[in-house]
This record gives C-alpha cells, sequence and structure tokens, in this order.
C-alpha cells in the first residue's frame, strides 16, 4: 500500500467514523478548518492584490514624475487614469516601466503662412523675421529634449492645442516712430484655466529675454489687440500661452538681425524657465492699455 492509499484509506474511515457520529462533531470541526483555510487563502489572494496594485500604482507614479512634466496638467488625469486601469486589470498591466511621453512647446512664427506683417525699405519682411527667430528657438528647446511644433499663424493645429507652453512670435513696426520704439513686449493669455500660470510665463520671459539681450521691457505699451490674440481663444485652456513682439525692427533692427541668436535664446529661456519653475530676478506687471 503506497502513501496515497494509505491516506484515501484513513479519509474513508474518517468519513465512516464522522457518518456514524450522531453528533458529527468531527465533521463540524472539519468544515470550519477547511472554512479557515478558504478564507485565509482568500485573504492572503486579496492582500497580494492589493500589493501588486499598489505597486503598479506607485511604478507608473514614479515613471511618470521627471521634473520636465511636473507642470503638465495631464498628469493627474493620467495618474488616475492608470490608476483605475490597474484596479479593473491588475495583472493585465506590464510590471516593466514605460517611458513617458517628450513634453511638447508649440512656437507659432507670426504671420507664416498668412501675411507679410511690417515690411521694411530694404525688404526684409516681419514674417521672415519671425520664422528665422522661431527655428532657432525650435532648435534650442528640441536641444533641451523638448518636441517642438513650429506653428504657421493660422495653423490649423492651433485649434484646442494642448502643450506645456505656446508661444507666438512678432516683432514691431519697421518705421521710425520716436526714440521710445525700442524693446521688447510680452502678454499672456488670460483666458487660460490658470491664469497665475500665464502671469509665470510672462514674468519668466520677460525676466531672461530681457537679461540676455539687455533689450528694454515695454510693460506699458502692451494693446488689447496682444492680450486678445486670435491665437489664444483657439487653444485648449490647458495650454499656457503667450505672445512676445521680440523688438522694434527700426531701433532694434542690428540686434534682431545680426545676433537673431541671442533674440532666440533669451526666447527659449524663458520657456524653459517657465516649465522648469525657475527663480526670476524680477516680476513684472501686466496691465493692457486700450
Ligand atoms: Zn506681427
Amino acid at each position: 500500500m503506497n502513501n496515497y492509499d494509505r491516506l484515501k484509506k484513513s479519509h474513508k474511515l474518517s468519513s465512516y467514523q464522522n457518518s456514524n457520529n450522531p453528533q458529527h462533531t468531527d465533521s463540524l470541526l472539519d468544515d470550519e478548518f477547511t472554512e479557515q483555510v478558504q478564507r485565509v487563502g482568500f485573504n492572503m489572494w486579496g492582500a497580494l492584490q492589493t500589493i501588486i496594485s499598489v505597486a503598479i500604482v506607485m511604478a507608473t507614479v514614479f515613471t511618470m514624475w521627471n521634473p520636465s512634466n511636473i507642470f503638465s496638467n495631464q498628469i493627474l488625469d493620467r495618474m488616475f487614469r492608470s490608476s483605475s486601469d490597474s484596479n479593473l486589470q491588475p495583472t493585465s498591466v506590464p510590471l516593466t516601466p514605460t517611458t513617458s511621453p517628450r513634453p511638447r512647446i508649440g512656437i507659432v512664427a507670426g504671420h507664416w503662412g498668412n501675411d507679410s506683417g511690417a515690411v521694411c525699405q530694404n525688404g526684409l519682411t516681419e514674417v521672415e523675421l519671425n520664422q528665422k527667430i522661431a527655428t532657432l528657438v525650435r532648435d534650442d528647446l528640441v536641444n533641451e529634449g523638448y518636441d517642438v511644433d513650429l506653428l504657421q499663424e493660422k495653423d490649423e493645429r492651433l485649434y484646442e492645442y494642448t502643450a506645456l507652453a505656446l508661444v507666438s512670435i512678432h516683432n514691431d513696426s519697421c518705421d521710425y516712430i520716436n526714440n521710445e520704439a525700442t524693446g521688447f513686449k510680452v502678454a499672456a493669455a488670460m483666458s487660460s484655466i490658470f491664469p497665475e500660470k500665464a502671469s509665470r510665463l510672462t514674468a519668466c520671459l520677460v525676466d531672461r529675454y530681457g537679461s540676455i539681450t539687455n533689450l528694454r521691457y515695454h510693460a506699458n505699451t502692451i494693446t488689447k489687440d496682444m492680450t486678445n490674440y486670435h491665437t489664444f481663444n483657439e487653444i485648449n485652456g490647458h495650454t499656457t500661452a503667450a505672445i512676445i513682439e521680440t523688438g522694434f525692427m527700426n531701433l532694434d533692427y542690428q540686434i534682431l538681425t545680426e545676433r537673431t541668436d541671442l533674440v532666440a535664446r533669451g526666447m527659449s529661456q524663458g520657456v524653459l524657465c517657465f516649465i522648469r519653475n525657475e527663480d526670476l530676478n524680477n516680476i513684472p506687471t501686466q496691465e493692457p492699455t486700450p
């Protein structure tokens, strides 16, 4: 008789004894024991499921957490989505960390694809200058590890456009106005869902652009045309946006055309300051004049 037969025999014997026992004490004890085993087994499985779910959520959170996307408003959505996904199907979520998509920035080259903008006597057009600056800004930001969309003035991608930041580049008149007509202007999209973020993008652009180019900031000459810029109404409300007039094509002609690299760097550093939540040296005030 092998062990298995011996076990079977003892089981039959105990069943027989139980059936002959009017009080079924052993049987009751057996049932209770089985129930306990089932309960412990169930609790252990439940605990294991909970641990796996928590581990998956933590892994996802840490994977998504990097300094460049802290400000993405989608992060909470993604956290919420990933946690509810893992609750539904804890075993189907891959345990290896996935790489988060590269954060996106939009740069509009003002007037591109639409009109020439300001035109200088020597033939230089504002749109040419805007495009040149926008391309250099794009290159800077790509080198810093971001995906950059170079957009036209009325680009169809601007509808509900979603990015960490969107900046539209323009330049002021090529005509001589007066000796005050030098420097740059920045206006934020106050239609943003988070106006404090729009103010911060403005502050970052003013601070970095001003210190890198040494151009002066025209806080009090920002017009309603700038604050009500058409692009601001098309984009997704979560996208922080601003418009910059990088200089006057008359008195600032030299720096705009000969040191376009500086102009672009001032802008890209301003965008990076905002995205990376860097310290500011001075906070500008923005009060549009009618
Ligand atoms: Zn313009």
